[in-house]
């Protein structure tokens, strides 16, 4: 049949508005899997997990059996023309199967897939991939023999993904049921094309399909969702984990009674003073509180009343504190307050103010009410900025001043002197 010009001019113009759509829609496939292999980039340099790799690798795959087959590669890159189009789509399909034997065996639960379909995948993935290299080395493009080896292998990849999915859904685990819908696409076509026997054993496998797109789309989709929800509850373990080292380590620094910190947090806050670049601009003040004759309380109210009074007491003291103060309890009815104030005379102010509220405090509950009740209180000063941060010799200055006030009969304040911070023994001496 003849064609008039006018009728020439329209099917070539439809002609190459088709050619022009195959192209647009050839490049946003390409873009479509690249999207996710960049993102898997990023996934896979901060978590370094082995599912994020071998998806990059499938979805690498896709895309360069997707580049070799429509030739969009040769238009890309026309270097490229040299490399037969079939040996490498051929090469391609069997990096795929093999990332997707990899990533199976990664996603799927360990205990629900088992060793031997483990085994198998991964044996399966090497002699696929082994196979298709061997026959692009050794053996002529297009040839029977190297299609053979090619099929030979990929059945051998197909059939253990099979079997892994399988298997792993029937014992419960619910991302290999996820997968095989995902791979059902790649699966179907790949038994019509064993069973039907098409096209012959020396063609690639999928790439003369139609339906091959859509069976990439929907594997692409559903992996990267597994992928994506892997990464999230991959995420959300470490953020768990995260709270519940902070919880221990919290619960490491809390005294467990009274809630308030313990020696071993107060320490690390003493430490930490080194670093606190508002430290050297106060005066900080080491201040030990003693309660007087608490042994009393115990004995005439019970220990648990006692433990009430403790738990109060410290209640208050962290009232009477502020931001930046830090209280603890050191051990049995002694707290120690790490106090920054402008100057000395500050520091004194807040020892008194403890001092009287716990004074003027009702303690107990309703059954028993305890008080009035006193403490004594010892304080010596560090300069943050020529006094080293020697724990021990601060504490030893500070109990030696606490020494000195209940030797002076209780209910008052002491302050360090140069005795208390150089002499060890200043106890001693006293008794002596
Ligand atoms: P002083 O004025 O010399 O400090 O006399 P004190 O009785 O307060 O001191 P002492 O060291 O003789 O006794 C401390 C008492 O504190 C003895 C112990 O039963 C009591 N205590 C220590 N830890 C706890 C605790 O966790 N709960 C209770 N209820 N009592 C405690
Ligand atoms: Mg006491
Ligand atoms: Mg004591």
């Amino acid at each position: 049949m003849a064609f008039s010009p006018a009728w020439a001019m329209a099917s070539e113009s439809l002609a190459d508005a088709t050619l022009q759509r195959d192209q647009i829609l050839n490049a946003l496939f390409a873009g479509l899997l690249t999207a996710p292999l960049l993102l898997n980039v990023v996934f896979f340099a901060t978590l370094r997990q082995r599912f994020i790799l071998f998806h990059s690798l499938m979805l690498a795959a896709i895309l360069g059996t997707h580049l070799f087959s429509t030739g969009l590669l040769y238009d890309l890159v026309p270097g490229a023309m040299a490399i037969d189009s079939s040996q490498a789509v051929n090469l391609f399909l069997a990096l795929m199967g093999f990332s997707i034997c990899m990533l199976v065996r990664a996603l799927c639960a360990p205990q629900k897939l088992g060793e031997i379909a483990s085994s198998a995948l991964l044996a399966s993935g090497i002699i696929g991939l082994g196979s298709a290299i061997l026959a692009t080395i050794f053996l002529t493009p297009g040839a029977e023999a190297g299609g053979n080896l090619f099929m030979g292998g990929y059945a051998v990849m197909v059939l253990a993904v099979l079997f892994s999915l399988v298997h792993a859904t029937l014992r419960g685990d619910r991302l290999a049921t996820l997968q095989m819908i995902g791979l059902s696409g790649f699966l179907s076509l790949a038994i019509q094309w064993f069973i039907n026997g098409l096209n012959g054993m020396g063609r690639a496998p999928l790439q003369d399909s139609n339906t091959f797109p859509i069976a990439v789309l929907l594997e692409v989709l559903v992996s990267s969702f597994i992928v994506g929800l892997k990464v999230w509850q991959l995420r959300q373990r470490h953020d768990d984990a995260l709270r519940q080292r902070a919880a221990e380590a919290r619960l490491a620094r809390t005294d467990p009674l009274t809630k308030v910190m313990n020696r071993r947090g107060f320490m690390e806050h003493f430490r930490a003073l080194e670093q606190d670049p508002r430290a050297p601009a106060q005066v900080t003040a080491l201040i030990l509180v003693d309660i007087d004759h608490f042994k009393r309380v115990n004995d005439r109210h019970g220990h648990k009343v006692g433990d009430i009074v403790l738990t109060q007491m410290a209640a208050l003291m962290q009232q009477c504190c502020r931001r930046g103060d830090v209280l603890a309890r050191f051990g049995g009815e002694e707290f120690a307050i790490l106090a920054r104030c402008g100057d000395s005379q500050g520091i004194d102010q807040f020892a008194r103010r403890i001092k009287q509220d716990i004074a003027a405090m009702v303690f107990g509950d309703n059954a028993q009410q305890i008080g009035p009740l006193s403490v004594s209180i010892g304080v010596t000063e560090i300069d943050i900025r020529v006094d080293s941060l020697d724990f021990d010799r601060h504490y030893r200055a500070a109990d030696n001043a606490l020494y000195r006030a209940k030797m002076a009969g209780r209910n008052c304040i002491r302050h360090s002197d140069r005795n208390d911070v150089y002499e060890p023994n200043a106890k001693a001496l006293a008794n002596a």
